[in-house]
């Protein structure tokens, strides 16, 4: 192996390390970000409680109109049973609005029932998932402490390496380094690759003899004819 594929092989084990530290450090910080998903179950109770208020206003607004519907309809029978109705029509009249009254209030009794049995299962479903947040945020707590701490070491690891890293690269020709980079980013980390017994150990492809023949009397690494990596002793 020459010594820029040599150095390019330690520069790839480097830079694999530092991307899997540069994923880990940002998934840390997603996490953080979500808050463990406190942030997503406080919009859900508060949805919820918004939910029961609103509930509670349909319920008051219906108590309303059964009160003023039962006042209308004891004065109605006041005057049906006071006998001092005598004209047929008008007593027509007042019989059937009674009547209409009657069946208002029924329909609104039904529609109160239902509101208040859903209220329930409103209120009941509020509170549970209150006491699970308050039950959460303490557990996140002490994973949020333990995270940031993580976070930081990690980022200061990170940048200590990469420091090394830079410093490393530069004794890499320019040339190579700029198809390094090219090749180490759109090949998912893998720019460099050995050859073993013919076959290229990044494609599993036997080379032609005339690859490696080229490859053998190189003093640099030579591409693969896929043209997606170095390939090297
Ligand atoms: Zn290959």
């Amino acid at each position: 192996m020459d010594d820029i594929a040599r150095t390019l092989m330690s520069l790839q084990d480097l830079d694999q390390v530092l991307a899997r530290q540069k994923h880990q450090y940002i998934s840390i910080s997603k996490e953080l970000d979500l808050q463990g998903g406190i942030s997503i179950m406080k919009e859900k109770v508060e949805k919820a409680r918004l939910m029961e208020l609103e509930s509670k206003v349909e319920i008051a607004k219906i108590e309303s109109e059964v009160s003023s519907l039962e006042s209308k309809s004891s004065e109605l029978e006041e005057k049906l049973y006071s006998g001092i109705i005598t004209n047929i029509r008008e007593l027509t009249a007042i019989e059937t609005e009674y009547a209409r009254v009657k069946q208002s209030l029924e329909e609104l009794k039904k529609k109160i029932d239902s509101a208040r049995s859903k209220i329930d299962e409103i209120s009941n479903r509020y509170e549970t998932m209150n006491q699970n947040l308050v039950q959460k945020k303490d557990a996140w707590e002490k994973v949020k402490g333990n995270l940031v701490q993580e976070k930081s070491v990690l980022g200061k690891k990170y940048n200590k390496r990469l420091k090394e890293r830079n410093v490393f690269a530069e004794s890499i020709p320019e040339d190579f380094m700029r198809d390094y980079i090219r090749l180490f980013r759109s090949n998912r980390g893998v720019a460099i690759v050995r050859v073993t017994k013919g076959i290229c150990q990044g494609c599993l492809v036997k080379l032609p003899i005339g690859d490696l023949e080229k490859m053998k009397f190189a003093d640099s690494p030579v591409l693969c004819n896929s043209g997606r990596h170095f390939l090297t002793e």
